[in-house]
């Protein structure tokens, strides 16, 4: 069910009890501003989230909240984790779902990291899911 990302931070969230360390996830990076984990349902051969640890509902509530050394601390582990993983040569996808239209069913941010095939079309096509 997609989430109004203008609603307050709720801390009950998924992510939010991942970084409690409350329900267990296939961690592959973490540091002082970012944890990174393999998604739960993967959509391509390698599908991995990346989340800041502070308490940001979005990307847009991160972009108008966060320090300044929050956001390039984030920004710093996205590129990390992909570098690490071998998928800047082959290529990859980088999405942030924001709100109903963005489909974003999460409210604590988190950048999908997409790579190990060819990607397609940036957007489904008219008249597919
Ligand atoms: P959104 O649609 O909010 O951008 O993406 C949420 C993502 O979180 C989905 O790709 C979904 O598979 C993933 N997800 C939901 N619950 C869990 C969970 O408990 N663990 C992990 N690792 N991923 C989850």
């Amino acid at each position: 069910m997609p989430i109004d990302a203008t609603l307050p931070y709720d801390s009950g969230n998924i992510f939010a009890r991942i970084l409690r360390g409350e329900i267990p996830a296939k961690t592959v990076y973490e540091d002082e501003h970012a944890l990174a984990f393999h998604d739960i349902a993967p959509q391509a051969p390698a599908h991995i989230l990346v989340i800041p640890k502070g308490a940001y509902v979005s990307w847009d509530d991160f972009s108008a909240r966060a320090s300044d050394t929050e956001i390039a601390g984030f920004v710093r582990a996205v590129g990390h984790v992909a570098r690490a993983a071998g998928m800047v040569k082959p290529g990859y996808r980088l999405l942030a779902n924001t709100g109903p239209a963005g489909g974003q069913e999460v409210p604590h941010l988190h950048v999908h990291i997409f790579a190990g095939r060819l990607l397609g079309p940036m957007l489904a096509q008219r008249g597919e899911p």
